[in-house]
Parts: C-alpha cells; sequence; structure tokens
C-alpha cells in the first residue's frame, strides 16, 4: 500500500518501487488522502482522470478518502478512514511521503500513517474490517533529501515506465505537447521543465549511492532485519 496526500504523489516518490513489485507478482493499492482539487493547475475532476489512469498503468487498485487538499490534519476520523482502507486491502508494508518533506499535507500524511498503522491492529476499536497491522512503514526521502535514506530500490529497469506513469498527469507536470497546446494556465514549481529535471537528478543521485543508475530512497524508523548479509547488492557498477 502506497498512502499520498495527494493523487501523483506515491508515482513520484515510489512508482519505480511500485511497478518493480507489480514486476514481481505482488499486488499493490494507492490511497490518495485527498483528490488534490486545490491545486493551482487542473480540477478534481481532471485529476480522477489522470490518477485512474496511472493507476491503471501500475496495475494497481486505487482509493480517495476525500480529506480536504490544501488543509489535511492527522485527525482521528481521517485514521478511522485510512483504517478502514488498511483493514480491508491488509498490507504487508505501507509507503508513504517522510515527515520531513516541505507540504504541509505530506508530513500530515505521515503523521496520520503512522497512528492509523498502529492502531488498525487493535482488537477493539469501533472501525469496521478485522483487525490488521502492516508489519512496516516505509518513508519515501523523495524531496526530503537532507534525510538519509536506510535503504535504497534500484529502479533502473523501470524508471522509462515510472516516467510515463508520471506524465498521465498532464494536468500537473511539464510534457513537451501539454505546453505547447496551453491547455493548463497556471505557473506552479512542478509545471516547469525544472521539475522533471529534479526527479532525473534525485532518480541519478540516489541510483549512484548504491552504484546503479537509478534509485529510489526510503527511511524506516525501526532498524530492518538482514536475513542474508551476503544477498545485499553492493556490486560495483555495472
Ligand atoms: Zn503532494
Amino acid at each position: 500500500m502506497a498512502v499520498a496526500a495527494h493523487p501523483d504523489d506515491a508515482e513520484l516518490f515510489a512508482g519505480g518501487t511500485i511497478l518493480k513489485l507489480r514486476g514481481m507478482g505482488r499486488t499493490g493499492v494507492l490511497v490518495d488522502i485527498s483528490d488534490g482539487g486545490a491545486g493551482t493547475r487542473g480540477s478534481a475532476e481532471i485529476r480522477a482522470r489522470e490518477a485512474a489512469a496511472a493507476a491503471k498503468a501500475l496495475g494497481v487498485r486505487r482509493v480517495c478518502l476525500g480529506e480536504p487538499d490544501g488543509r489535511l490534519r492527522n485527525t482521528l476520523e481521517a485514521q478511522w478512514k485510512l483504517i478502514e482502507a488498511i483493514r480491508r486491502f491488509r498490507p504487508k508494508v505501507v509507503f508513504t511521503h517522510h515527515p520531513a518533506e516541505e507540504h504541509p499535507d505530506h508530513g500530515a500524511t505521515a503523521a496520520l500513517v503512522k497512528e492509523a498503522v498502529f492502531r488498525s491492529g487493535l482488537s477493539k476499536l469501533d472501525v469496521p474490517g478485522e483487525p490488521h497491522r502492516p508489519g512496516r512503514i516505509y518513508y519515501a526521502v523523495a524531496s526530503a533529501t537532507s534525510v538519509l535514506p536506510a535503504f535504497c530500490v534500484d529502479v533502473t529497469a523501470q524508471w522509462k515506465d515510472k516516467l510515463r506513469v508520471i506524465r498521465c498527469y498532464e494536468s500537473q507536470f511539464f510534457t513537451p505537447a501539454g505546453a505547447k497546446a496551453g491547455r493548463y494556465p497556471g505557473k506552479t514549481d512542478l509545471s516547469t521543465p525544472a521539475f522533471m529535471e529534479a526527479v532525473e537528478i534525485r532518480g541519478r543521485f540516489y541510483g549512484a549511492r548504491i552504484r546503479r543508475r537509478y534509485a529510489e530512497a526510503f527511511w524506516c524508523e525501526e532498524t530492518a532485519e538482514v536475513i542474508d548479509p551476503t544477498a545485499l547488492g553492493g556490486e560495483r557498477f555495472p
């Protein structure tokens, strides 16, 4: 399960990892806390269409909890909605934003996920579904670049497809066709060519840290158990 404040966040911070896990036969679900309707460009309807196309390209299901975009809070009410989704989809692990991210909606989502994951395992909680507590929360380092990742996932083979998934959000990100047609007025950081260059640079930066071409970086609050120390990678650049 990947839980994000807005549709398109999970694609940016874990799109390659999701594609990789799907390639290994794992199933997945994206949970959007809000519909992204308060964004400068596009509308809730346009973003819902884009989000559906992105989920299809990733091969995962998608649900939206309908919390208010732009003013997300870690409320018990929001937690209850997320717990219902956790109990319904019963994920083994949950990916989400790092708490140190700049956007307040992202930080609120990180706190919300941590509390909901714990409470979802409580048997006497008044929320539909059987109790279920995912084993791990993986916080995406993404734009919180001062955070030291706990591990990086090699997504070299998935990188082109990850970019294709991101381009499903033509209302949000720069695409040459969208810019030429002038379909979405309004200037945002995300809609500049520089933003997509930064996505590329971060992918290469974290890739270089594990001697791969592209990687996505994650932080984990608990210490990770290593089953086989000889299987941790660490080869020279292939
Ligand atoms: Zn966001």
